[in-house]
């Protein structure tokens, strides 16, 4: 028999226009970038995967840097190799390409899909098999006014589409900031919780002085609230044993998982597919968390469905993901690029059950969004 072979592996740029102008702690965007992928097997099987950081604040990695490292350094190494050796291809990435972890995962992503596929079996099943069906989620409130955080918030529960929420933080000084989510928390208390994500961007003395408040007005968690190098920082917070401590952009590797439970720094562990480098690294990253005792999250870098789906698989598959997800990319962006995009139903996202990542790629839809030309380049 043949053995099956990589072939060919295609990428393309795609913005896709988000519902409302979302507002991060550095900058506000009104649409969303992903490299999207294309793996082609000999066997005929098409994989299919997806890159998308926050913005390069995030991490350092764009859309424009992972289609570079794809194109010109992962793809080469990849072709005419076989995708059952998973784990062996990438070693080999990593071996020849430092860092560039979004890149990395959005290549693996587009491997389990094309070994699922060619298996007929979902990519939970390649994982190790589901702990659950279905993913609660949370929204992120990101209004701009504590008015239309407490109505938005007030509205998804009305109609049963969002429990739980989420705040960004990080736009104003860190009083500021508090004041806000406090008021936020009190605006739904009784009928919701909100956790709160500053995105690294607060201090140790300004966060302590809140954590009595913030324990006080029920604050589900406080994520990543200092700068992700001050794990000393984050191991006090933690130590005060008020509001659970969530370590973001502080986690990335096995490594820093490993640092984060050592140092007792961390209640939560975010997860995030892309900035690990990959589903397996993530599913070794909660291996370590379970071992400490820490809950994860299932985190975002809002993803379509795609990416989501992908997330999905991982989460779906981890015992210890106590506190639940943000999985809202999907309903978040305005359109998407599958024929059978994801949706939350009564606070929950149900996890693909078909071969692969279970999400078909619209071809309309990648045309309309691709992108064609950027300061008279094209990409
Ligand atoms: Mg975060």
């Amino acid at each position: 028999m043949e053995k099956t072979k990589i072939k060919e592996i295609k990428t393309v740029i795609v913005d896709i226009p988000i519902k409302r102008p979302h507002q991060f702690s550095t900058e506000k965007v009104s649409t969303k970038s992903f490299v999207l992928i294309k793996l082609t097997l000999n066997n005929g099987v098409v994989g299919i995967g997806e890159g998308t950081t926050p913005g390069i604040w995030w991490s350092g990695e764009s859309v424009e840097t992972m289609k570079l490292v794809i194109d010109r350094y992962a793809a080469p190494l990849l072709l005419d190799e076989e995708p059952e050796y998973i784990e062996r291809l990438l070693q080999k990435l990593n071996r020849q390409i430092r860092g560039n972890a979004f890149a990395k995962a959005t290549v693996e992503m587009a491997l389990f899909d094309a070994l699922g596929k060619t298996y007929g079996v979902p990519v939970h099943q390649l994982l190790g098999g589901l702990h659950r069906e279905k993913i609660p989620v949370r929204w992120a409130l990101a209004s701009g006014t504590p008015e239309g955080d407490i109505e938005e918030a007030k509205g998804h529960v009305h109609s049963g589409t969002y429990a739980h929420f989420k705040t960004k933080s990080g736009h104003d000084a860190p009083e500021n900031d508090a004041r806000r989510n406090i008021r936020i928390a009190e605006g739904i208390r009784g009928r919701s919780t909100i956790g709160i994500d500053p995105n690294g961007s607060w201090d140790r003395i300004s966060t302590m002085k809140w954590m009595d408040a913030f324990f006080d007005a029920g604050i589900d968690f406080l994520e990543q609230p200092l700068p992700p190098e001050d794990i000393e920082g984050l191991a006090r917070l933690s130590a005060m044993k008020k509001v659970p401590i969530m370590a973001d952009e502080s986690l990335a590797s096995v490594q820093d998982a490993l640092r984060l439970a050592t140092e007792k720094a961390a209640d939560i562990f975010s997860l995030k597919i892309h900035k690990s480098g990959g589903m397996k690294n993530t599913m070794k990253i909660a291996g370590i968390a379970e071992a400490a005792g820490i809950s994860c999250f299932g985190g975002t870098s809002l993803e379509s469905s795609i990416g989501t789906a992908a997330c999905a698989h991982v989460y779906a598959s981890i015992p210890n993901l106590n506190e639940g997800s943000e999985l809202f990319g999907p309903d978040w962006l305005a359109d998407d690029l599958v024929k059978n995009p994801l949706t939350t139903k009564d606070g929950f996202l149900f996890v693909p059950d078909r071969p692969g990542l279970g999400v078909e790629l619209d071809e309309q839809k990648v045309e309309e969004y691709r992108r064609k030309e950027e300061k008279g380049v094209l990409i």
